[in-house]
Formats: C-alpha cells, sequence, structure tokens
C-alpha cells in the first residue's frame, strides 16, 4: 500500500506583524487594505480588518439571545498581502536590518525607509 505524503507549503518567513497596514494584491478582495489582526505564522495565514468578510451563523447565546449572522474577518494567505509603505503609498517588500547595536529594524525595500 502506497502512504500518501501531504505536501504542505514551505512555511514562508514573513516580517509582518500585527498592527501593519497592508494591501490585498490578490484574490476576491484584491486592492482593498487594511490592518492585519493577527497573524498565523505557523499557517501561513493573517487576518485582515475588514477584509474576507464571511458571514458565520450563530446561535443564541445569552450575549446574543437571538442568534443569527455575523461577518467576521475570514484567513487569507500571507503571499496575497503586502505591507504598505506610507512614504512610497505602495505595496512594498518588508526587508529587515541589522543594527550595529543588535536590534532588529524593518526596511522598505522600496525607498529604504523604517517601517
Ligand atoms: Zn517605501
Amino acid at each position: 500500500m502506497k502512504t500518501k505524503i501531504k505536501h504542505e507549503t514551505p512555511l514562508m518567513k514573513t516580517n509582518l506583524r500585527k498592527g501593519d497596514f497592508v494591501r490585498v494584491i490578490s484574490g476576491r478582495d484584491t486592492g482593498k487594505e487594511g490592518k492585519i489582526l493577527q497573524v498565523l505564522r505557523d499557517r501561513n495565514r493573517v487576518f485582515v480588518e475588514q477584509i474576507n468578510l464571511i458571514k458565520k451563523h450563530t446561535k443564541p447565546s445569552p450575549k446574543n439571545q437571538k442568534g443569527g449572522i455575523v461577518e467576521r474577518e475570514g484567513v487569507l494567505q500571507i503571499s496575497n498581502v503586502m505591507m504598505l509603505c506610507r512614504k512610497c503609498d505602495k505595496p512594498s517588500r518588508v526587508g529587515a536590518k541589522l543594527l550595529p547595536d543588535g536590534k532588529k529594524i524593518r526596511i522598505c525595500r522600496r525607498c529604504g525607509d523604517l517601517l
């Protein structure tokens, strides 16, 4: 019997963090922009505010007595979003730079400015 090998997408090293402002560059919400709510580093996914909204049916609970439909953010592939550099005003790749004192900073690969 053959064993099926599950191919997982290799983990992308990402310099994106919670709170970063990104633009969606692929998929249903292409061109939209929002703030990163959560980064799921081990799954290559991010949640972005008001992007990729999905409707979820909820059952009545003590907090929400009626239940019903709520909208919440769905996960996005990290590769589908790009950091927005405020200086270039364009989606840019994020570079990392090590300072002489050992501190790591993030820079825009386009203009070299601090992100
Ligand atoms: Zn820039």
